[in-house]
Parts: structure tokens; sequence; C-alpha cells
């Protein structure tokens, strides 16, 4: 028997194949080397024969230097928290490829001099919601709701209702989070009715201020009542809105969904939001509103902590100067324009287990729970489901009863011929 040990490339040689060289070049030799020493291991334990080493190696490499990988969300759920919620536009993703090097995020080509940080996308916001009189941007809107508590109600209380102790998923309570801040929680009311009459009652020298949590992710039916925010503005305490999902304006299918310009209408003093919601841009935390009190939460220390890089501006500024994000292009999509992309791509696949469904697509990311988007699918046998998420490209669908649905509504149009490619390849 010939020694295996012996017939092991050496991991010199293996480098310096030309394609694997190359690759070393864009992904650097450490990982390159780490894969090259793996294959040896194989090699040595017999599992692949001495001449396979460089294929194998090439077939190995991982496509970029980052294990995070792209995903064709065809879930039908259109902001998906574990598939990182709001796919960016185009043009969101040039800017941040345009920005990833040095850029003047705080810096003014004209002058030579030091400017605002992010003041174009600052500008955009502000002009995106002229409700506001002035607007602040930070890491999520967890950390917006941190800054208000730090800033507005350091060892002070927080009137909030017990309908609006909410928990946001993956055990993120926002109680729990005001309470870090060093603020105490005033409960009012009950958890499914609490009145205007409720705060009044509780306000008083204590108070920072009165909080108002669109319950996102829930709904309380049958006997309720809460609070209009308009009932709220006179109490003579900062009234602060957090309306979750970050539409800035109100949409006409989510008639049930908060949106800025209405909450600051009503009066709120303070619009908190994310970023990465139904405003479809990248995470980040939207403050708006009174401008003497975005100044006070814009220069409390702890917003250096919270601040966005210059990633986050780019991207950002793009989705509310540019087209339309797939995120708004997914909620206003007809159903029967879906249907056509299902039934081209049931066609082409010339698969006979595959078949065009009606489907139910979702909001999702804890946005208007109980809103049905009509849809339509491709509907596979479920073994599907786990060779297309394990494929390339990888595709998360959703299964319902022994069938894999890939619900096109929140698959973009131009990802239609890499969907059909990734099924072809599982059949
Ligand atoms: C999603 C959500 C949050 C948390 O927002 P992040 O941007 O994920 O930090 C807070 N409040 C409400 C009402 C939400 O819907």
């Amino acid at each position: 028997m010939p020694d295996p040990r012996r017939a092991v490339p050496r991991t010199d040689a293996v480098l310096a194949e030309p394609r694997i060289a190359k690759a070393a070049g864009t992904l650097g030799r450490d990982l390159v080397k780490a894969v090259v020493n793996d294959v040896q291991q194989a090699v040595r334990a017999g599992e692949i024969a001495p001449a396979d080493v460089v294929d194998t190696v090439l077939a190995r490499l991982p496509a970029g230097a980052s294990s995070l990988r792209p995903v064709i969300n065809a879930t039908g759920v259109v902001v998906h928290t574990n598939l990182g919620r709001a796919p960016l536009s185009a043009a969101a993703r040039d800017a941040v490829v345009a920005a990833a090097g040095a850029t003047d995020v705080e810096f003014d080509l004209a002058t030579g001099e030091r400017a605002r940080r992010g003041r174009g996308a600052l500008a955009a916001l502000r002009a995106a919601v002229p409700d506001a009189g002035a607007v602040h941007v930070v890491n999520n809107n967890a950390a917006a709701l941190l800054l208000c508590a730090l800033a507005l109600a350091p060892g002070r209380e927080i009137v909030v209702s017990r309908g609006e102790l909410v928990e946001i998923g993956d055990g993120f309570r926002i109680p729990d989070l005001l309470e870090s801040a060093g603020a105490r929680l005033r409960e009012v009311g009950t958890t499914n009715r609490t009145s205007a009459r409720d705060y009044a009652a509780a306000i008083g020298p204590d108070t920072g201020f009165v909080l108002k949590v669109h319950p996102s992710n829930y709904r309380v039916t049958g006997f309720t009542a809460e609070a209009a925010l308009g009932e709220l503005a006179g109490l003579g305490v900062p009234l602060v809105a957090d309306i979750g999902s970050g539409l800035l304006a109100p949409h006409p299918l989510l008639p049930a969904e908060p949106d800025a310009a209405s909450a600051l209408r009503a009066g709120a003093t303070i619009v908190t939001a994310s970023g990465d919601k139904l405003l479809g841009g990248p995470q980040a935390g939207l403050l708006l509103g009174d401008a003497d009190v975005v100044e006070r939460l814009r220069r409390h220390p702890a917003a250096r902590a919270l601040r966005v890089d210059k990633l986050t501006l780019a991207a950002l500024e793009a989705t509310l100067r540019g087209p339309q994000p797939p995120v708004r292009a997914a909620l206003d999509v007809s159903v029967a324009s879906l249907t056509e992309r299902a039934e081209a791509l049931v066609k082409s696949l010339e698969n006979a287990d595959a078949e065009v469904v009606a489907s139910v697509a979702a909001v999702g990311g804890g946005g208007a729970p109980g809103v049905e988007l009509p849809s339509a699918a491709v509907s596979l046998p479920a073994r599907y489901a786990a060779a297309l998420r394990t494929g390339e490209p990888a595709v998360a669908g959703r299964v319902v009863k022994d069938r894999c649905l890939l619900d096109l509504r929140t698959v973009r149009p131009e990802e239609d011929d890499r969907l059909r490619e990734a099924v072809r390849r599982c059949g």
C-alpha cells in the first residue's frame, strides 16, 4: 500500500496553481490556504484523489471574503427580519459602493473645511417629511428610543399604556430597553383599554415624556380603546410616538399603519421609526420632530455611540431620493402581473411537478399584522425547499401542506431568471 501522505500535493504548489493564485488575490491568501489545508486533510483521509486537489479547492472556495450570501426571498414575507429586512434599491446599492472608499461624509469639498456629517441624508429625510422641524438618524429604532429615554427622561418617568408594553421579537422588549436607560415606566390603563384621562392623571413633575408605541406585530380586538395621539398632545410634556415601520406618509394598502407625517400633524413632539422596514432602506433609526428636542437628542453624549456609518447614510439618502425601493414595489405590484410571471416561470421550467397557485403574502418585519397581500406562487414538491436553500443562488421559499411555494411578490422581477435556473438545478 503506498502511503497516501506522500501523494498529498504540497501547500505551496497548490497555492501557486494560476487559478488558485488568482483566487488568493481576491479572497486573501489566508482564506484560500485554509481551504487548501482542508482538502489536503481529505486526501490524507483517502476521501479525495491527489489528482483532484486543485479542482476540489476551486469548487470549495467561497464566492466572496464574507460568509454572508445573497438569498432570493421567495417567502412572501416582504420585510423578512431573518433575511436582513429591506433589500436595497439598485440606487442605494450603488451609493453604498460609492461611499465605501474615502468620501465627503463630513467634509466640504468646496471649502476644504469640516462639514455636517450626513447632511445629504438628513436633508433628504427632512424634505420627505416637511412637518418635521428637524431630523436625526441613529443605528436603529431601538437606538432612537434609547436616545429619547437617555436625553428626555433620565431618572424620571415615561408614561406608557399597559397595552403598548411590546416585545418586538427575539426577546427584545421595549420596556426593558427604556429602563436600561435609567428611566422608570409609569404604566397607565389596562391591556385592552387606555384613555387620555389615564395619561393625564399620571403626569406630574417627574414625567420625562409620554410614549405611544405602535403595537406593530399583534392586534388587540374586541372591547378595546386607546387614546389618539391628538388627545395626548396638549398634556404639557413631550409626546414621543414610536411608529415602528417607517412609513413617512400614509400608504393606501395599509390604512391601519401609522406614518410620520400624520403623527407629527397630530401633535407628536418626536416620531421614531426604523429605516429598514416599510421605508425600504438600510438599518437605521429615524428621529423626526420638534427642532429644539431633536437638537437635545443630537447633543446628548450617547448620540455618538448610536450614530450611523457612512454606508448607512449613503443608502438612506439614495432610498429617499432615488427610485421606488423593492419593498414598496413588492407592496404595490398587481396580482395579475405576479400571476403572469409565475405562469412564465412554470412554462419555461418544463417540470411536471411545478404549477402556479394563488398565495397570500405578508408585510412582515413586525408590520401590519393581519394584512393579507394576495399573491401568486410557483408550487413545487416540498423536497425542493432544502435543495433551494442550500443551492447557488440560495432561495428561501415557504413550505405549506407538503408543497414548497415560491411566492413572487417578494422576488424582484430581475431575479426571475436566476430563480428559474436555481429550480432547474434542483430538479
Ligand atoms: C421594529 C420595531 C422596533 C425596533 O426597531 P429596530 O429598528 O429593529 O430597532 C421598535 N418599535 C416598533 C413599534 C417596531 O415595530
